[in-house]
């Protein structure tokens, strides 16, 4: 069977691979040359992608990202104040939109949302979607590399892959896993999204961007804890959930059913390997703590569009010193993201009273020393810096 011919290919179409899709589109001259291989596997919760309640908080360089790709939800919370604490000790501190001198800290989107609204962009791009069976690599030579998707044979010069799947085994398995929910508060607060670190786990309250009024829930706690409070009935969980958040919002009542989704750090040592690059979750994924993964993938794309834009003009010629260069640049932000994200993970969980004391302090040191607090917050909030 004859082999359908093409400059690059993007395997995957999630909000990574569907950006990267929208940033080649622009620079190409011949936007038809690119092609993005999709495939619709149930998303986390085993719904279709674009209906995954999953929610991210995006920070302000990915919120203009996508705006510029005409690719912004319809519905977004804004975030003004970012409240952090430790349960049980006195350890807290409050980011205020303010201090950075921006109208917001972040937002948070609805990840079915963002997915329908770059699929959709990424339909009338130019850019051709070969949507069907979940595509793969088969081989790789000096002039390109062969891809199949069912009984889709195909050839490109480069493929970008970004399915999400690294393929390596995780570099930390957490003992930690997410339930994820919603649930009303009875003393709600506009634009505050909390994140509350216990001794099992951070847990996030944030506000929801399309039930108004209503808090999204990422709660980590151990997988026997995580089974057990899945298992309860909506008043006990909420209950449970009061008692672990605390007051600040009055009480909390969940609103939907409670998914668990079990967590793992993985940091692929190479993104490059020849004419393949690997870019978002599939080079990096990360503990939801602090909302990193989808931030740090669109730095990935957006990185790696300028370092093609030579090559895009001249595609005949080798992508491998571009691809060098992506991912020299990319190294120190991939390396930074992960490691803080990891230690933020686990530092109040170690069981050891000194540190997790220590973290505590930390916490209050910096609501206490703006100059200590600014550089982590600005690195966890304005994300693209090219
Ligand atoms: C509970 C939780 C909360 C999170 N919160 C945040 C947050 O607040 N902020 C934040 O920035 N990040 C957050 N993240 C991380 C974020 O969800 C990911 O970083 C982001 O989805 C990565 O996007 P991606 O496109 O790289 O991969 P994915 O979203 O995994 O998309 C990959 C796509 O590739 C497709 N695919 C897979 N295999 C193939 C194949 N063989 N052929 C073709 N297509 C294929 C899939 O169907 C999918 O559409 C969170 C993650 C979790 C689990």
């Amino acid at each position: 069977m004859q082999s359908q011919d093409f400059d690059l290919a993007i395997l995957g179409g999630g909000p990574v691979g569907s950006a990267l899709a929208l940033l080649l589109a622009r620079l190409s001259p011949q936007p038809a040359r690119i092609v993005l291989l999709q495939t619709e596997t149930a998303s986390l919760y085993g719904h279709r992608p674009e209906l995954d309640p999953r929610v991210l908080a995006i920070n302000h360089g990915s919120r203009v990202l996508l705006n510029s790709l005409g690719a912004w939800p319809q519905q977004a919370a804004f975030i003004q104040t970012i409240h952090v604490s430790q349960r049980g000790r006195l350890g807290r501190t409050v980011i205020r939109h303010h201090d950075f001198n921006v109208p917001e800290l972040g937002c948070v989107v609805r990840y079915g949302q963002l997915y329908d609204k770059l699929t959709r962009a990424v339909g009338a791009s130019g850019v051709q979607v070969l949507a069907g069976e979940s595509a793969r690599v088969t081989n790789q030579d000096a002039s390109g590399v062969s891809l199949e998707q069912g009984a889709r044979q195909l050839r490109a010069k480069l493929v970008i892959q970004a399915d999400g799947l690294t393929g390596i085994r995780p570099t930390r398995e957490y003992t930690q896993y997410a339930l994820l929910t919603r649930a009303r508060a009875s003393r709600p607060r506009a634009g505050w999204a909390f994140e509350r670190f216990t001794n099992e786990g951070p847990l996030a309250v944030l506000p929801h961007p399309e039930a108004l009024g209503e808090q999204s829930i990422v709660w980590c706690c151990t997988p026997e804890r995580a089974k057990a409070l899945q298992a309860l009935a909506p008043e006990h969980f909420s209950q449970a959930l009061t008692e672990t958040f605390g007051s600040r919002l009055g009480t909390l009542t969940v609103q939907a059913p409670v998914a668990c989704v079990p967590l793992a750090m993985t940091l692929r040592p190479k993104t490059v390997d020849g004419r393949c690059v690997a870019i978002g979750n599939a080079a990096q994924t990360l503990h939801p703590v602090a909302g990193q993964g989808l931030n740090l993938g669109l730095r990935d794309a957006a990185t790696l569009t300028i370092a093609l834009r030579d090559w895009l003009v001249a595609p005949e010629q080798t992508p491998g010193p571009a691809l060098q260069r992506y991912e020299q640049l990319r190294g120190p932000d991939r390396q930074l993201t992960v490691r803080l994200t990891d230690l933020l993970s686990r530092v109040f969980t170690t069981k050891a009273t000194v540190v997790e004391h220590a973290a505590g302090l930390a916490l209050l040191g910096m609501d206490l020393l703006p100059a200590l607090r600014a550089p982590l917050a600005r690195h966890l909030l304005q994300g693209l810096r090219l």
